[in-house]
């Protein structure tokens, strides 16, 4: 598990695996938490670890509802969880999806927990919308397309955007069983005002990116989406995002979009 201080009141934790991303954020005396690492031990690990840098969550955050995001509360069991109204109706209709999820995955990685997911007390915010955080608002905006569901949070006072599963270095657009590609393209056009606001990108997965580079990132995806609209077989993928693991993705989006 990787840390780096993206801000002075910002701090990026990297998971080991699918280089999955947590952001703390603090403001006036409070501090949250934004989705999480993966492995028992970088949960375990991670309240001393944001202690250490002055982080204190009272509230966590999730981008979505899918179960790689789902996980903060195995490091902070007591905190409440908020999430988007869209992801609030996600949890609703398909309860225990999350769980059962995070079970398959667990048993494929040979991970051992030591109990199983509980989201306790989960807050449903309105998106659009805002948080408050201490003395700041974070503002709500709608991100689906990829799942059904999806929030992306403009933090002004970090000049950072923490987008959810869009705009990473290293995952293709990824159209999951109940997202859509015109709500994905739709969903890009939303967040390049967003990225053009900002110095920062913090995607689900992958390194932070500046400004320039979430907008390359943007536009590649773009483009990706049309070569998936087309039906393409084999259509080239962005510069190093073309490995087989993206091309299995692809097959997927393939598959869902048939
Ligand atoms: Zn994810």
């Amino acid at each position: 598990m990787k840390a780096i201080a993206v801000h002075p009141d910002a701090i990026v934790v990297t998971s080991r695996i699918w280089q999955t991303n947590a952001t703390a954020l603090r403001a006036g005396g409070e501090a949250l938490l934004i989705d999480s690492p993966y492995f028992p031990d970088e949960l375990e690990a991670l309240p001393a670890l944001l202690r250490q840098a002055g982080f204190e969550p009272n509230a966590l955050f999730a981008t979505h509802a899918d179960y790689d995001h789902l996980l903060g509360r195995f490091a902070f069991p007591n905190l409440a969880m908020g999430v988007g109204d869209p992801t609030m109706e996600r949890i609703r209709a398909f309860p225990g999806e999350a769980q059962r999820a995070l079970r398959e995955e667990d048993a494929r990685n040979y991970v051992e927990r030591s109990a199983p997911l509980a989201l306790g007390g989960v807050q449903s915010l309105p998106v659009p919308g805002y948080v408050e955080l201490g003395d700041q608002e974070l503002e709500l905006h709608p991100a689906d397309g990829h799942t059904s569901d999806g929030t992306a949070l403009l933090v002004r006072f970090a000049n950072l955007l923490v987008c959810g599963d869009y705009l990473s270095p290293v995952e293709i657009p990824w159209i999951s069983n109940s997202g859509a590609l015109a709500d994905y393209r739709a969903t890009l056009a939303r967040l390049a005002p967003l990225v053009e606001s900002v110095e920062l990108v913090v995607p689900g997965h992958g390194a932070p990116q500046r400004r320039d580079s979430a907008l390359r990132l943007l536009d590649e995806d773009a483009d990706y989406l049309d070569a998936l609209e087309r039906g393409e077989e084999r259509p080239a993928l962005p510069k190093g995002r073309d490995s087989g693991r993206q091309r299995e993705i692809h097959v997927e989006n393939l598959t869902t979009l048939r």
